[in-house]
């Protein structure tokens, strides 16, 4: 496996720290079976580079390499109204010199608001060029590219990166986090008995289990749905692994029991909030004062929480949870989590 090749910018230095959460690991087996439940490790991705990181970082290392090696000037994205995605890759933007636009998808009906908090608060501060607000069940790769042809007709250069960042190439940048792991592993002197992430748009989970195929590390990934139930967040995983696979040309199929995922913990909708969601955000900050969100890693969190106190680890197993960041939707819900 050769990632050398594909262009690359470096947003984020060395490796992102791996923890052990002992006092969150201590309370979270009193409420398991028996009192006994895993020793839960954090890699702490939510501090990449970038405007303040997360998973986005590592997939934007690798789409702005290709949009600048083609000469691009505008990156053109699409996202939720407290996209990590959009604010990540304006970030991204704003330090290459380039602009950005983003066309926001209103999932929520009503949700859109232009003095919010949060990550649209960083997307006026830190400039974003133009912003198209479309109804949820918008085709967002044509929105896109319809504001790619307003760009381009007046004589402007945009790249299109798609939403999450989820391609075969931003998929790169988790095949890259695996490699850094298999490095951590040996220097901890330990390797993990499953690693835990929130699964959304797919590029972390399919990127870092290709990675994971391609490098022979057997540790289960479990993916938790933020937006879908396994029947359908699965094959989106493989194809994202597979087209990573085939970038890669690695030669590897893979097969639908390569990826785990599980559902449960996103209900009501993508983005509202659940009472597992609120104790998790609650419990990390509260043992190890580590901050989740509230749309994506406060449920993948609630999904570990759930997964150990149904037994599903052996006591001591050791659990590695992946923190993809998305701090500064935390404050678009201060009073969810505080009053929840
Ligand atoms: C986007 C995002 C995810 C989901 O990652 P995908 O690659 O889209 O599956 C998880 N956590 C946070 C904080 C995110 O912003």
């Amino acid at each position: 496996m050769d990632l050398a090749r594909f262009p690359r910018r470096r947003y984020s230095q060395g490796a992102t720290p791996i923890e052990l959460l002992r006092r969150f690991s201590a309370e979270l087996a009193a409420t398991c079976p028996g009192g006994a439940g895993p020793e839960v490790w954090i890699k702490r991705d939510d501090m990449l580079g970038l405007t303040p990181g997360g998973n986005k970082t590592r997939k934007l290392e690798f789409l702005v390499a290709e949009a600048l090696a083609q000469g691009c000037d505008t990156l053109v994205t699409c996202g939720a109204p407290q996209s990590n995605h959009c604010r990540t890759t304006l970030s991204a933007a704003v330090k290459e010199g380039l602009k950005c636009q983003f066309v926001i998808e209103e999932r929520v009906p009503g949700s859109f608001s232009d003095g919010a908090g949060g990550n649209h608060f960083l997307f006026r501060l830190m400039g974003v060029e133009d912003l198209t607000v479309v109804p949820a069940g918008t085709d967002m790769a044509g929105a896109m590219d319809r504001v790619a042809g307003v760009l381009r007709s007046r004589g402007r250069k945009p790249y299109v990166i798609p939403g999450g960042g989820s391609n075969a190439l931003g998929g790169l940048g988790y095949v890259d986090c695996a490699a850094e792991l298999q490095r951590q592993s040996h220097e901890i002197g330990h390797g993990f008995d499953g690693v835990v992430l929130g699964s959304g748009s797919s590029g972390t989970h399919g990127g870092l289990l290709a990675g994971f195929l391609a490098l022979g590390i057997e540790t289960p990934i479990i993916g938790v749905g933020v937006s879908r139930d396994p029947q359908d967040q699965t094959p989106l995983v493989r194809r994202e692994a597979q087209a990573v696979c085939d970038l890669l040309g690695l030669g590897i199929d893979v097969s639908a029991d390569a990826v785990r995922c599980i559902g449960g913990y996103w209900q009501p909708k993508y983005s509202l909030p659940n009472p597992m969601m609120i104790e998790a955000v609650r419990l990390l900050a509260r043992t190890e004062a580590i901050l989740l969100d509230p749309v994506y890693t406060g449920k993948a969190m609630a999904g570990l929480i759930g997964l150990a106190r149904q037994g599903f680890w052996k006591p001591r197993d050791r659990i590695l949870f992946l923190h993809t960041g998305g701090l500064p939707s935390l404050f678009a819900y201060q009073d969810v989590v505080l009053k929840g």
